[in-house]
């Protein structure tokens, strides 16, 4: 039998034709496999029928980890066969490059791994142990086509062994842009504060037992610099959260084994297919009950993020020591992104750290660590990075045009819509200075470059002075691009709406804020968004509160609690006895009292993040927001295993949920009731009154779709009361599978809100 197999997918640079050649040889299949230019694969065979069944099935079933197939067509052709042999072709468009060449950086493959402990091998202790299978990608990339000479590995010049596996289709390493070795490789290496390096053999174990003893140490990984130190000394943390300014905002962890995390926190069987998983994520677990870590890690939070080792060197920093965990957590300085470059760490991070654990590889782009949580067995992004950018989110329409989406202002990523592909990029940060604003800039055109699109609109965010905002203005300017500003909430839902290919929803979008179309701060909206009528409908939100002092009140909640309760008898004696909450004590009290009674300094916001704040305020969980979310994220802790005793009835007259109400009662309760009931009782009554309000939407518009995105849909408990009240009503319900809920996901919203535009 002779055939042609077409294979679509991310089967450009991920091992897959080596793969191909591997199988049909072993299945004595002659012919070809070559390259696509629409990055597609092209396979010919000749043999036995039965042997190309054979192989087609392990075509699907043996694929490489990175390589994903979304298609494949067979054509049976006819005359007679004209190979000898089975070989690999260089095809003429392979220079043409197109955006699946890109994967993201891959954990270390169990093969590399065995290796690695083999004391027979070559690579047997070798830190930068990586194959065609795993190691860095996207990270070490500096330009298209993915060849050694356009990464960061164009410095080191292979040795005849690695050469050799280089060149070899039956080996592992056959193409491995990253092949090294010991004695051809990059190489570790240890220095002082001051990077006076140190006269130490093994310097990477060396590492391992200085963050036993307590030191803190930057330790450069694939994608840029964590900050390291023990899991159970105070000391050290105390140390680290002092340099960094950082109080309160917990830090990740990276556990030993996943038997280790599991003598520290909950794994449920979900948990740990993610945390073993070849991208590596942290996964955010409960605590166990018994947690045995500094409670420094994650304060007054009732889950810890947890990684796995996914390189050589973090397999190896554990190799002498007895620790269960390590902290690991991003460096980078206040408000800038991740420290990726040596000469940057030192100036950086030297007064922070004792030490450093260098190595001499460049890293061509910064790529920050993936967070996720899960809901019983759902998955849910907080950040979409490491492991997961740049690959492609695959849309079942192609859009109307090509786009990139600058996203918004905290949390930022960016996003490149390409026909039915797309793009988004790892973590960039908020972009409020010249740093990340620069990081998002750098990023979007390496983006473009990389999947090689003509680009034709850019679209950003309706509010006027966000820093992305000028940077599109700017970008459609100089290239002439069409510019699309898109609503912040609009923008969550249309992500959600594109992600399940529905053309019909009611989506509940909550918060903390963005601009509204009537310039007002929005927060907590209910959209009715229907294709036939391009862009959306508020139909319905939380009720408008007053912030007193604006930002001020973001960082302080009890100014909202205050906004909120203004109208109750005998606040003012609470306030006032809550005083040393506020930085400036009574004097600052009154101010707020006499603000409010005179509506000054003020604005009106419907934001369901701001409720939550108010909430943890007044049941005293959180004072002062040191961190983004903290407020609302240590009142889900709080609420975790309570019940809902205040059974509320949620008043949604005229299509606004009464948040007064709520406040009011929660006061009232605060000091006769358990602090965990009352908190899940607060939930329990904003998600039953906004789901109310959407089923009642979604019945009165015929639409059979209610969705839940943004920040607070991350938050466990509102997604599983809003879900068991909508599915009753035989609505379906949906939230984000493969995107972040939270702002991380706006860019996506903006490309396909544009991209799909007909205007
Ligand atoms: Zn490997
Ligand atoms: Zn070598």
């Amino acid at each position: 039998m002779r055939a042609r197999i077409n294979v679509k997918g991310i089967v450009q640079g991920v091992g897959f034709r080596p793969f191909i050649y591997r199988i049909a040889v072993e299945d004595n299949l002659r012919g070809y496999v070559k390259n696509l230019g629409d990055a597609g694969v092209e396979i010919l065979l000749e043999g036995p029928e039965n042997q190309i069944k054979k192989f087609l099935i392990g075509l699907r079933e043996k694929r490489p980890p990175l390589a994903q197939i979304y298609e494949v067509t067979v054509a049976k052709l006819h005359g007679e066969d004209e190979h000898s042999n089975f070989a690999i072709h260089k095809s003429s468009s392979e220079t043409e490059h197109s955006g699946s060449v890109v994967p993201p950086d891959v954990a270390i493959c169990p093969e590399c791994l065995t290796e690695l402990r083999q004391h027979s091998d070559r690579r047997h202790d070798y830190f930068f142990i990586t194959c065609t299978n795993c190691g860095p990608r996207y990270t070490i990339i500096e330009q298209a086509p993915y060849d050694r000479e356009n990464t960061t590995m164009r410095d080191f010049q292979m040795c005849s062994f690695c050469q050799g596996q280089y060149a070899d289709p039956l080996d592992r390493r056959f193409h491995a842009q990253t092949v090294a070795c010991p004695v051809c490789g990059p190489k570790a290496y240890l220095t002082t504060n001051k990077g006076e390096p140190m006269d130490i053999k093994d310097s990477v174990r060396e590492a391992g037992k200085l963050l036993a003893e307590g030191h803190i140490l930057a330790v450069k990984g694939y994608g840029g610099f964590h900050i390291a130190t023990s899991t159970t000394q105070d000391k050290p943390i105390v140390r680290l959260r002092q340099a960094k300014h950082r109080s309160q905002k917990p830090f990740a962890i990276m556990a030993r084994e996943l038997k280790t995390a599991r003598t520290f926190a909950e794994v449920s069987k979900a948990e740990a297919q993610l945390l073993t998983s070849y991208t590596r994520p942290i996964v955010l677990l409960n605590k166990s009950p018994n947690y045995p870590l500094s409670s420094l890690i994650a304060p007054n939070l009732h889950n810890v993020g947890v990684m796995l080792p996914y390189t050589g060197l973090h397999y190896m920093l554990f190799d002498e020591v007895d620790e269960p965990a390590f902290v690991m957590t991003s460096a980078n300085p206040p408000n800038e992104p991740i420290v990726a470059d040596n000469r940057e760490a030192l100036k950086a991070l030297g007064t922070t750290v004792d030490y450093f654990l260098f190595h001499d590889r460049n890293i061509a782009h910064r790529c920050d660590d993936t967070v996720l949580r899960t809901h019983g067995k759902r998955t849910v992004f907080i950040r979409r990075s490491r492991g997961y950018a740049p690959a492609p989110i695959l849309l079942k329409k192609k859009a109307e045009r090509c786009v990139v989406g600058l996203g918004g202002e905290l949390n930022n990523t960016s996003c490149i819509l390409q026909q039915d592909k797309a793009f988004i990029s790892q973590h960039i940060g908020d972009v409020e200075n010249i740093e990340t604003r620069n990081f998002l800039e750098n990023t979007v055109k390496h983006l473009i470059h990389l999947t090689n699109s003509k680009i034709q609109a850019i679209a950003c965010d309706l509010h006027p002075k966000f820093t992305t905002t000028r940077l599109a203005q700017e970008m459609a300017q100089e290239n002439g691009w069409q510019l699309f500003q898109v609503q912040h909430h609009y923008a969550h839902v249309a992500a959600l709406m594109a992600e399940h290919d529905v053309e019909e929803m009611i989506g509940i979008c909550c918060d903390g804020y963005g601009y509204g179309v009537d310039g007002e701060a929005w927060g907590g909206e209910i959209l009715l968004c229907q294709k036939d009528r391009f862009g959306f409908e508020r139909v319905a939100h939380l009720e408008p509160q007053p912030l007193v002092g604006g930002d001020l009140a973001t960082r302080y909640p009890l100014r909202i609690a205050a906004g909120i309760l203004r109208k109750r008898p005998g606040i003012e004696d609470w306030l006032l006895q809550n005083s040393r909450h506020f930085p400036h004590g009574e004097e600052e009290v009154n101010v707020v009292l006499h603000q409010l009674e005179r509506r000054t300094g003020t604005v009106q916001t419907t934001s369901c993040g701001r409720v939550l704040d108010a909430l943890a305020a007044v049941l005293g969980i959180c004072h002062e927001r040191t961190y983004e979310g903290e407020p609302a994220m240590k009142l889900e802790s709080t609420a975790h295993g309570g019940k809902d005793i205040l059974r509320l009835k949620p008043r949604t007259d005229g299509g606004v949920l009464d948040t007064t109400q709520l406040l009011m009662k929660v006061f009232e309760e605060r000091q006769g009731q358990s602090v965990g009931d009352l908190a899940y009782s607060a939930h329990a009554y904003l998600a039953r009154g906004l789901a109310t309000l959407a089923i009642e939407k979604a019945q009165e518009n015929n639409v059979k779709f209610v969705g839940f995105s943004g920040g607070a849909a991350c938050n466990e408990i509102l997604a599983t009361v809003m879900r068991r009240i909508t599915e009753k009503e035989g609505l379906r319900f949906l939230v984000h599978e493969v995107l972040p809920s939270g702002d991380g996901g706006v860019s996506f919203g903006q490309a396909v809100a544009a991209g799909f535009s007909k205007n």
